[in-house]
């Protein structure tokens, strides 16, 4: 049986929403320790996300003793699989005429993280490792060229086109959103690892193009561009930033644009082709197994509220952290590696406090407020389809696969509508949202709804404008003997599983490296 997490909602009309969902993500049982509550351990690891995972499996590797912390009952943070009964099959596991029946695996549906690419350095090197690097599956129907777009914007009459136009459409406008140095990009941001320093361009140009906005780009740009095409930008944008076309950053989009090799004909490949077919979870689980079997400990259901830095008094020079969970249980190290998302660090406790910057940084946050829904409904025709609507509280819709009773599954996208859209709170009007992409008949709804948990409050990190400037190195550096690892400020793939491992494997690197060299430091005054 599929253990049930408290995350998630599922909504069936016999039933209303019920929350939790069915997921191999969750941990049983939630804690083990080897010590008494007076250890202290080399590093705790706040967070099992992705970052997490990567720090405390490399840093168990390494040979430290690690001890992983993290809210929830589960592994995977802002990603995971959740699976839905046995008699499905996976998703997009679909091939014409072919339906892989998997009674033990069930139909899986990414609540949060899902695409993935070989252009993934970090998230590469862990596909290949876990040997899950040739088992992908694409979305959507491999027939989708039978199917068709539907498009109701603004300004233009409701109409069903074809995906190539649309995709035509789509590459025209986008291309000239980004082409922002007539090249693409190219002499702005060539190396999107390493923007505000890099050989090529002066971090003052680049400082000057971080203070504008979607919005500001868009004022220059539309007059070249069709009323339909104008629409599908402007959804694409805010589908990509989960914010306001004001409240988004330029740069993101060109750094985005940069990831993709400047060129929109890598969009559809690197971005929304490839999934994992086995699910992000399996990845995730077969990372935090090795870091179970490395000997880290670990307590789930864990909620850290405080981070405190003392001198331990066993030694003048050494610094330990304590870190407390809600329940008052406290636990110490020599270091910390917290993968917090940047909307949840003010809920979080420092002492000493953190910098004045970081405070304005984590007071700001981020904007994306994106709404992500799973629909299965009972409407054939749609096996193909893909649309987009503006304005709507869902603006997107992407078939992706067909369960053997012959309901098709899609995937619906919506930006910041908070707070007149809360999917738990209102299922009739999320159903509402979806027949208005297009008519449908909807059976079930399975989401998560990243907003308001409060251990995300936001879904991938999108920056305001100049937010990078002035807080990327902050947020990026540690207070004293506490790190900071998150895919929210990441150097490249910034709010992708890619940086969210860049970030753990990165960090824990360097704390590996100084508490090996302080250990040495303690022998050698000893003898
Ligand atoms: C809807 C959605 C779609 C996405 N699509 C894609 C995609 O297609 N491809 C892609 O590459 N990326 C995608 N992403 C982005 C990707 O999922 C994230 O960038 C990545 O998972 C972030 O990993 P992380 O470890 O940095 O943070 P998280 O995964 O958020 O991990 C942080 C962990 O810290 C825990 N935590 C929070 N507060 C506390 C506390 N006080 N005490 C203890 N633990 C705490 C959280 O519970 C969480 O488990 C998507 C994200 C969302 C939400």
């Amino acid at each position: 049986m599929v253990p049930r997490s408290r995350d998630g909602y599922v909504w069936e009309n016999s039933t209303g929403v019920r929350p939790g969902i069915e997921t191999d993500a969750v941990v049983s049982p939630v804690r083990s320790f080897a010590g008494d509550g007076t250890k202290v351990y080399d590093i705790i690891v706040i967070g099992a996300g992705y970052a997490g995972l990567a720090a405390a499996r490399d840093l168990s590797e390494l040979g430290h003793n690690v001890l992983l912390l993290e809210a929830r009952d589960r592994i995977g943070g802002r990603t995971y699989t959740a699976k839905k009964d046995g008699e499905f099959i996976r998703s997009s596991f679909y091939r014409p005429n072919v339906i892989v029946v998997l009674n033990d695996i069930g139909f899986l549906y990414e609540m949060g993280g899902t695409w993935v690419t070989h252009h993934m350095g970090y998230l590469f090197r862990e596909m290949v490792r876990y040997g899950m690097d040739r088992d992908l599956i694409e979305t959507g129907s491999p027939e989708k060229h039978k199917g068709y777009y539907t498009l109701n914007l603004p300004g233009a009459e409701p109409r069903k086109l074809s995906h190539e136009e649309a995709g035509a459409m789509q590459s025209k406008a986008w291309d000239a959103f980004v082409n922002v140095d007539g090249q693409f990009g190219r002499t702005l941001c060539p190396l999107p690892h390493a923007m505000l320093d890099n050989p090529i361009v002066d971090r003052a140009t680049v400082e000057k193009w971080d203070q504008l906005s979607c919005h500001d780009r868009y004022e220059q740009i539309k007059h070249t561009l069709t009323t339909e095409e104008q629409g599908l930008l402007v959804s694409l944008l805010l589908h990509i930033s989960g914010g306001n076309m004001k409240n988004s950053s330029l740069w993101d989009m060109i750094r985005s644009h940069a990831l993709l090799m400047h060129s929109s004909d890598n969009f559809g490949d690197v971005w929304l082709r490839y999934k994992l077919r086995d699910g992000q979870t399996e990845l995730a689980k077969r990372m935090f197994s090795d870091a179970v079997k490395n000997g880290v400990e670990y307590s789930f259901d864990t909620p850290v509220t405080t981070i405190t830095q003392i001198q331990d008094r066993s030694s003048s020079k050494d610094q330990l952290v304590t870190v407390k969970a809600t329940n008052n249980a406290i636990f110490r190290g020599r270091k910390v590696i917290t993968t917090i998302p940047l909307n949840v660090l003010k809920d979080v406790e420092f002492s000493p406090p953190l910098s004045q910057r970081r405070q304005e940084a984590i007071g700001i946050g981020h904007v994306n407020h994106m709404t992500k829904i799973h629909a299965d409904v009972a409407n054939p025709e749609l096996e193909r389809w893909n649309g987009c609507r503006l304005p709507g509280l869902l603006m997107y819709g992407y078939s992706d696969g067909v369960l053997p009773n012959g309901h098709v599954h899609l995937t619906a996208f919506g930006t910041d509508e908070r707070p007149h859209f809360v999917p738990e709170k209102m299922p009739e009007k999320t159903i509402e949202a979806l027949n208005k992409l297009h008519p449908m008949n909807v059976k079930r709804l399975i989401f998560h709804n990243w907003v308001t948990d409060p251990y995300s409050r936001g879904g991938p990190a999108w920056w305001q404008p100049g937010y990078m400037s002035k807080f990327q190195d902050e947020l990026q550096s540690r207070h004293g003997n506490v790190f900071f690892a998150s895919g929210d400020w990441a150097h490249g793939w910034r709010a992708a599983i890619d940086g969210a491992l860049e970030q753990g494997v990165m960090n824990a690197r360097v704390a590996s490296s100084e508490i090996k060299s302080a250990a040495q430091k303690r022998v050698s005054s000893r003898l």
